[in-house]
């Protein structure tokens, strides 16, 4: 009998300490960890839940300024400010510049040309860089549209040549370069799930904890109140947003916005207010969202047509919304 009471003891023991540790790694799993930053022009929020969310987080800070410190414009130690200041020689650059001039001559043949990360000089004539706004002579337009076009920028093994007076931007492209980075730490670091927000740019890194999918908010660019026009709802995909009034200035009662047709060297005028980009990798959602932005919503559906690996929520100039079957979106009532 005694012998019995003894084993039942010993097993009680055992079944709390396995209980005790269960309850002990739920608590770690649900460690959760939230990131701030301003950085690339807008303010960035990561929500990371995991096991190893604060290490996590840690490298997901640096990776930020990291990658802010490179890709910088306008920081005269960037890396992108060193090209633009090398007066047609070759220069030897980090991986990230090469795979993002890499891949933006391929997103650029991918979309006849409307994304151009060397439209700089355009968008510097317009004083979009410098926030001194103006409208330009159509003959300055016409000399700084002979500086730019993809074919000014060679990539050869670790360099970059840039041809004399061209200068490239990557604003197009950085945050959803930057967000598919951080989902790459995420992996090492096996988080359960985060939200990455990089302000238009989101990326939804695998489903909410509870197993269901994200609802990310599609913001009514036509509503003054930063209401929402509906949401997409998503896993493991980058839901990236261009529009017409995220940077625009006013003159004699016309508006202009920041995101110019690599053609005219004008602001993008292909009758969408809004375009919205949903796929896996936040670099192509964002290059493709500029794109979408400058040629429209045929473009959008025949490249969809052709490739099938995005979905899209568009808003045209009248407010209408065009979205792809399958791309999750809710109206909201
Ligand atoms: P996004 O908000 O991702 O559409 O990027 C817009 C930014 O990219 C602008 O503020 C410009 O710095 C730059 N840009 C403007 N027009 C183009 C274009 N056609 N292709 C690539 N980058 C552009
Ligand atoms: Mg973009």
């Amino acid at each position: 009998m005694k012998k019995k009471t003894t084993y039942f003891l010993s097993l009680l023991a055992i079944l709390f300490i396995i209980g005790g540790y269960i309850v002990y790694s739920n608590v770690k799993a649900s460690q959760s960890v939230i990131i701030t930053a301003f950085a690339m022009d807008t303010y960035m929020r990561v929500e990371i839940q995991g096991k190893d969310a604060s290490k996590a987080g840690t490298i997901v800070e640096e990776e930020i300024k990291r990658l802010e410190n490179l890709l910088a414009v306008n920081r005269t130690d960037s890396e992108v400010y060193a090209l633009n200041h090398s007066f047609g020689k070759a220069t030897k650059v980090s991986e990230d510049t090469l795979h993002l001039a890499k891949i933006s001559h391929e997103y650029s043949q991918l979309t006849d040309g409307a994304f151009d990360i060397t439209m700089y000089p355009v968008t510097s004539l317009w004083g979009f860089t410098t926030g001194q706004t103006r409208v330009p002579e159509a003959s300055s337009i016409e000399e700084a549209l002979l500086l730019t076009g993809m074919e000014k920028l060679f990539v050869e093994g670790e360099s970059i040549t840039l041809s004399e007076g061209a200068e490239i931007d990557f604003g197009a492209i950085a945050k959803g370069y930057l967000s598919d980075c951080i989902a790459g730490i995420l992996d090492n670091y096996r988080i359960a799930t985060a939200l990455i927000n990089l302000g238009g740019n989101v990326y939804t890194y695998h489903t909410k904890a509870d197993g269901s999918l994200y609802n990310v908010g599609i913001e009514n660019p036509l509503a003054s109140d930063n209401s929402l026009l509906g949401t997409v709802k998503v896993s493991d995909k980058a839901v990236v947003t261009s529009g017409k009034n995220k940077r625009f200035f006013e003159k004699e009662g016309r508006k202009y916005w920041h995101i110019f047709d690599p053609d005219t060297g004008t602001p993008a005028d292909a009758g969408l207010f809004q375009a919205t980009i949903i796929a896996d990798s936040g670099a192509y959602a964002d290059a493709l969202s500029t794109a979408v932005l400058v040629r429209g919503s045929d473009f959008a559906r025949s490249l969809k047509a052709k490739r099938n690996d995005f979905e899209y929520v568009l808003v045209t100039d009248e407010g209408e919304i065009i979205a792809s079957e399958l791309s999750g979106f809710e109206k909201l009532k």
